[in-house]
């Protein structure tokens, strides 16, 4: 049982109140750790901090900074084995995935953004004989960081690192439900000697501290990550003080499936898209959309893969899937299954609570399920379930496919397997996503945009985006004598 703390002015400190809460290991049920329950006295210092560490922050170069981040990098880098498994604890994810995706990502985010801001530039206007502008693109000041449960340091890292390159002091707010790799990137921060208030992590509840830090008024702007109506209420709260916002948030994605693709690939895509990381990706492809003429062969050889999946041990590396984040979150995901049997959907495989054995007999498992005979307008159709659970629909044609794909609020990724150029390009005009991956799925360059239309957000992050979004621009005018 770990004792965690804030991260404020560059020390590690408990909640002024002395407050904490407990949170607890998914595969296990059982404590891991109590964590500072924060409130608005502690997001102030965070604050203050920030604000007094930015002018020598936004001071220093851009390959100043750059060295800061990449020592950053290299101190998780060289604790990757301690990250990796404090992240599978965390969250309930396998390990191997973590330390295959999650920390090796969280490097890379910080490597990234410490050398893309040393190659921001600006651009010009000119007015020829007359005048010329010029554009300043200025850090902001003391920005938030809110993030989600699903890829704790991953994208905690991702909002992090362009922040900081840009030359903003930065309060962070991870999840309430994963504050454990946080909390060891403030150990490590502070074992740096990173600059005091630089990098404040304030842990604790949405309801408290992340509220109290949205609605700080010396916080310039908020990148949030996570849930639409927490988004939702973001973003009405940031419109008191005209804070800059940007909004990551739910996604019920479709995986698009034509008569013409190539059918193992297609299998193998659509069930890495559906239950990597226990379908809690915010870009999973959780409506398995497939053409009608190859319906029934399509469904059994995913039935088949998806049987084949192994759920348990996450420290254990034969397991394909790992616990669900959280008991309120497993009793959604149960939910949603059980919706879909009172709709009548045929239940394919999986549908219930996996007992598991040994040390992780109280943990919270659920087998991957695959439902199809569900209308498409039902909630299990069209609401995020952000777990083991994909449905499958047939389409007649592209038109259809693309009317069912198009058919939810949300807008944040597609993918679609054909092996028709014409037809990968026609459609991927035509979806209403952010992010269109074509005969592939979750493959990431850093330096493209990603975010979400529709219910699914609002700015994108990523490369160029990201650097724009943590800096102001203005323009300057200058005319000739
Ligand atoms: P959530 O909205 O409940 O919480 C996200 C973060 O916001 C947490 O740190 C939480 O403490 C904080 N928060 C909650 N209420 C707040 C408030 N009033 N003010 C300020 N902060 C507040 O989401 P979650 O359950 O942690 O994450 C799951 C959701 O995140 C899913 O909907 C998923 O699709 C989404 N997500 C989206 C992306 C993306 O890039 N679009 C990526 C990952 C997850």
């Amino acid at each position: 049982m770990q004792q965690l703390q804030n991260y404020i002015g560059g020390r590690l400190l408990p909640a002024a109140s002395g407050r904490t809460f407990e949170v607890f290991e998914p595969a296990t049920g059982g404590l891991l750790g109590a964590v500072p329950d924060s409130d608005a006295a502690d997001v102030a210092a965070a604050v203050t901090a920030g604000a007094a560490a930015w002018p020598a922050w936004r001071g220093l170069t851009a390959e100043e900074r750059r060295q800061w981040l990449n020592r950053i990098a290299d101190g998780i880098e060289q604790r990757a084995a301690a990250f990796a498994r404090a992240e599978s604890d965390d969250t309930g994810k396998p390990l191997k995935l973590a330390a295959s995706l999650d920390i090796p990502r969280a490097v890379a985010n910080f490597r990234f953004f410490a050398d893309a801001a040393t190659q921001f530039a600006t651009e010009a206007h000119a007015m020829p004989g007359t005048a010329i502008n010029y554009t300043l693109r200025q850090p902001l000041g003391v920005v938030a960081c809110i993030s989600p449960w699903n890829l704790p340091l991953y994208l905690l890292s991702w909002k992090v690192a362009p922040a900081l390159a840009t030359g903003n002091t930065v309060v962070a707010k991870p999840s309430e439900f994963t504050p454990l790799t946080a909390h060891l990137l403030a150990q490590l921060c502070a074992e740096i000697a990173l600059p005091a208030g630089v990098l404040n992590i304030v842990q604790g509840l949405g309801a408290r501290a992340g509220q109290a830090l949205i609605e700080h008024p010396a916080v310039r702007a908020i990148s949030f990550t996570g849930g639409t109506t927490t988004g939702r209420a973001i973003a009405a709260a940031a419109a008191q003080d005209f804070k800059r916002v940007t909004l990551e948030l739910g996604g019920k994605n479709a995986t698009l499936v034509f008569a013409d693709c190539d059918f193992d690939a297609a299998v193998a895509g659509c069930v890495r898209a559906a239950f990597t990381n226990q379908g809690e990706i915010c870009l999973c492809g959780s409506r398995i959309l497939i053409e009608a003429s190859i319906y029934e062969r399509f469904r059994d050889a995913l039935v088949a893969k998806v049987r084949a999946l192994k759920v348990g041990d996450p420290l254990d590396a034969a397991s394909d899937q790992g616990a669900i984040v959280s008991q309120p979150h497993l009793q959604k995901v149960l939910g949603a299954i059980e919706e879909a049997r009172r709709l009548k959907g045929r239940i394919l495989c999986g549908g219930e609570r996996v007992q598991a054995s040994g040390r992780c007999a109280n943990g919270w498992f659920v087998a991957p399920t695959l439902v199809d005979g569900l209308p498409a307008d039902c909630a299990v159709n069209q609401e995020e379930i952000f777990g083991p659970v994909a449905t499958l629909v047939p389409f007649a044609g592209e038109a259809e496919a693309l009317q069912l794909a198009n058919s939810t609020r949300f807008g944040l990724a597609a993918s679609l397997w054909s092996r028709d150029v014409a037809r990968c390009h026609r459609v991927a005009e035509e979806l209403q996503a952010g992010v269109v991956w074509i005969n592939t799925w979750l493959m990431r360059d850093l330096r493209t945009p990603i975010g979400g239309v529709k219910h699914s957000g609002l700015g994108r992050e990523g490369g160029l985006e990201a650097l724009r979004f943590f800096t102001e621009p203005k323009n300057v005018c200058v005319k000739y004598a």
